[in-house]
């Protein structure tokens, strides 16, 4: 009986140190998967990173992606990924996993506002000497969007300037009535007259069954291809996208070295396309922009986007002209095949480059 307490002993001391060992490997566990997002300070965005090494902004949607990505191995089929997919909705849904809530900070000066846990995007810039807001979107949205200026510290006549990239109404439905605050309106000069008459392109392609509400608004700038707009400090360039409507424009800026490119629907995060099933919706003239915008270049050389800041869905930080190039990719593909006969009007952004990785 003597040896018993020695034996007890021993296995207690092995017991504690496999629990010592369980915990420190469930920490570490707990800090490497939290390792992909830093904790947000206020109006600090939840940054992800890519497995490409592209600090982003993601919907839940992207994030779910980019779980689906990461736990996929290569020769599998996208929808193997499903069930990660499902895990990071669930987490969202609980609380459990936080994403980016507006307004937030993107650049100095520059913030993405309006709701939070919608697909679309509106964006401020504050010039030195007065504010530009970005497709202010929805008149539904403009409660918050006030509110939110009002916690920046903005009053709403400061918004002088209000830039769209096209005249759809989930981008410009609220336009008139911030020119009845004092803004001017500019917008591209081929979607000017859409604009201003509530044509089909601006009410009916975005509710096809003719609910849309339009407001009629009249452009106070039409800006073609190649102009700067000096709006305060900001030197806006704005570069014609014609091809999801007759004037999309995208606008090229800097700030702290980086180049910004506002895409509209032309240009979105991992080469997500925009919807061409519009009235005067073209898609060679958007291949054509797409191409334009890869190429775009200031005094000759060739500028490489850092930051996306697409009208919907996530926003890269970084590297952003690698979603240029991807959605060009994405949008080759769908004309080549509907050259050769095929009625694709849609391709799925991550499916694709998930493909093209595999290969
Ligand atoms: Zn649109």
């Amino acid at each position: 009986m003597a040896a018993a307490g020695p034996a007890r002993q021993s296995l207690i001391r092995r017991f504690v140190l496999i629990a010592a060992a369980a915990l420190v490997l469930v920490l570490g566990w707990r800090a490497w998967q939290g390792r992909a997002i830093e904790r947000p300070g206020p109006n600090q965005p939840v940054v992800m990173t890519t497995p490409w090494g592209q600090q982003i902004v993601p919907t839940v949607d992207t994030a779910a992606e980019l779980a689906a990505w990461r736990a996929l191995r290569p020769g599998q089929d996208w929808a193997q990924g499903q069930a990660a997919q499902e895990q990071v909705r669930r987490d969202y849904g609980a609380g459990r996993l936080q994403l980016s809530r507006t307004p937030f900070v993107l650049a100095e000066g520059v913030w993405a506002i309006g709701p939070h846990n919608t697909d679309q995007q509106i964006y401020l810039i504050d010039t030195g000497a007065g504010l530009v807001l970005v497709d202010p979107s929805l008149d539904a949205f403009q409660g918050e969007v006030l509110a939110q200026l009002a916690g920046l510290g903005f009053r709403p006549e400061q918004v002088r300037w209000v830039v769209l990239t096209h005249c759809h109404s989930d981008h410009a439905q609220s336009c008139r009535q911030w020119q009845e605050r004092g803004a001017e309106v500019i917008v591209g000069a081929g979607d000017a007259p859409e604009l201003a008459a509530c044509s089909d392109v601006v009410a009916k392609d975005f509710d096809p069954r003719g609910k849309g509400r339009c407001t009629p608004c009249m452009a106070d700038r039409k800006v073609a291809d190649g102009d700067i707009l000096r709006l305060g400090n900001l030197a806006l360039h704005a570069i014609a996208s014609p091809g999801h409507t007759p004037g999309s424009t995208s606008f090229a800026f800097q700030r702290g070295g980086k180049w910004l490119l506002l895409s509209g629907d032309i240009a979105l995060h991992n080469g997500r396309h925009a919807w061409m099933g519009g009235t005067k919706a073209d898609w060679n003239q958007y291949l054509a922009s797409l191409g334009k915008l890869a190429g775009w270049s200031v005094d000759g050389r060739t500028v490489r986007f850092d930051l996306l800041l697409p009208g919907h869905g996530t926003i890269d930080l970084t590297d952003g002209h690698r979603s240029v190039e991807q959605t060009k990719r994405l949008v080759q593909e769908i004309v080549t095949r509907r050259a050769g006969g095929e009625r694709v009007m849609w391709l799925d952004a991550y499916p694709f480059a998930w493909r093209q990785f595999d290969r």
